[in-house]
């Protein structure tokens, strides 16, 4: 650690080792393990001509300090990528990457099953831009050929999709979109860089948010983009013209929560199959929508490209009145009923997505509920959620 690691040496460590390593030089920070909160808007040169040059290290608080340098450098890094930007929430990466590829007059793709805000800033502000959007369905794989216009110069993918957990074909889209010279985006926050090598995949820009699994204890707000080679200087450009800057606390409790990232993600995968399994086999359940399922749309997708699950998935209950959902849920002793995912505690949420997709028809047959599980031991859940299937009948019965 004297001298800062060579990347190759690096790029063959392992997953688990390149965590602890990446995105720190203690010799920099006079031996101190990790790199501290650097707070800042001004930037003091050391002489005029640096000063006017901009030829400094650092030259402005918005355009970069050694925390925001610490986090992007290792997320660079374990995303195989060219280059990140970090920004304040995981829906502000995804609009930067948007800005990023699109200009009025361009026609974008975007996947139906995609997290919902990121559909709102699509249908408004792009549109308000001069961007047409149109959707596509998330099991199209290179039938999307048949979308492409002229214009269509970006291609918006999250696999799985936001609540409905369809896996799309990534790779076989991302040869389609290239054929016409389109770049390819996608919301990789389920997987992570861990579970899906998105760049690998065939993706320009992948989209982490960083208020998820990098986190992992839902106390920031945080998002990454990772460009590669062809998508990096359009990113950094677009970044720094809107000066969207994550704040250094948020960054540094990020970078905290990076070093434990793999193992919380490997104990929340083991528990969400033993929870997955488990609720296939209750007599309340209709379907498990799990990628590592065979109910889940594009099962075999996620068999051929991903190398893990994380902790969130679905199910579909069998039919029920919203007054029976509401008396499952409302008194469970674990799980609290909240929005966001990836902390180290268990959620669940209703969830419904016939009220806003477009081209593909939502009717899975009953009441949907999102899950999210955390570092609780997986029997205290299944007891938690077992006192509240009994309720659900009892609500239905009554
Ligand atoms: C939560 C989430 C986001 C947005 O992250 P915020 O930090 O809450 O803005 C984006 N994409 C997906 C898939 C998410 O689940």
């Amino acid at each position: 650690m004297k001298d800062k690691m060579p990347q190759e040496t690096f790029s063959r460590l392992s997953d688990r080792t390149k965590l602890v390593y990446a995105g720190r030089d203690p010799f920099e920070q006079h031996g101190f393990v990790n790199t501290p909160i650097y707070r800042g808007s001004t930037v003091i040169a050391p002489t005029m001509e640096t000063l006017l040059n901009r030829s400094g290290r650092y030259i402005y608080g918005t355009q970069g300090t050694p925390t925001s340098d610490a986090l992007e450098q290792a997320w660079t890094q374990i995303s195989k990528a060219a280059g990140t930007v970090c920004v304040p929430s995981g829906l502000a990466a995804v609009s930067v990457a948007l800005l990023s590829c699109l200009k009025a007059g361009d026609h974008l793709l975007v996947t139906d099953s995609v997290y919902r805000p990121t559909r709102v800033f699509c249908d408004g502000m792009l549109k308000r831009f001069g961007v047409e959007t149109t959707y596509f369905d998330p099991m199209i794989g290179d039938n999307i050929a048949s979308l492409f216009k002229p214009n269509t110069k970006a291609v918006f993918t999250e696999a799985p999709g936001s609540q409905s957990f369809e896996v799309q074909d990534v790779p076989a889209i991302a040869r389609v979109a290239h054929e016409r010279g389109a770049v390819v985006l996608m919301d990789n926050t389920w997987a992570t860089p861990f579970f899906f090598s998105p760049h690998e995949m065939g993706v320009d820009l992948a989209i982490e948010a960083g208020t998820k699994y990098l986190s992992g204890h839902s106390d920031i707000l945080l998002g990454l983009v990772s460009a590669n080679e062809r998508t990096w200087k359009n990113l950094r450009d677009t970044y720094d013209a809107m000066a969207i800057c994550a704040g250094p606390e948020d960054m540094f409790l990020a970078l905290r929560g990076m070093r434990t990232m793999l193992l919380r993600l490997k104990e929340q995968e083991k528990a969400a199959l033993d929870m997955a399994h488990w609720l296939k086999a209750q007599p309340d359940v209709l379907k498990v929508l799990h990628p590592a399922l065979p109910d889940c749309p594009g099962h075999e997708i996620w068999k051929r490209d991903f190398t893990g699950s994380s902790g969130l998935f679905s199910i579909i209950l069998k039919p029920a009145s919203q007054n029976a959902v509401a008396a499952m849920l409302d008194d469970l002793a674990l799980f609290g009923m909240g929005y966001s995912w990836g902390g180290f505690e268990s959620l669940i949420i209703p969830f419904d997505c016939a009220t806003y997709r477009t081209v593909t028809k939502w009717n899975p047959g009953g009441p949907a509920l999102r899950i999210q599980i955390g570092l609780e031991d997986v029997k205290d859940l299944q007891a938690d959620l077992s006192a509240g299937f009994a309720r659900l009948r009892a609500a239905h019965n009554a």
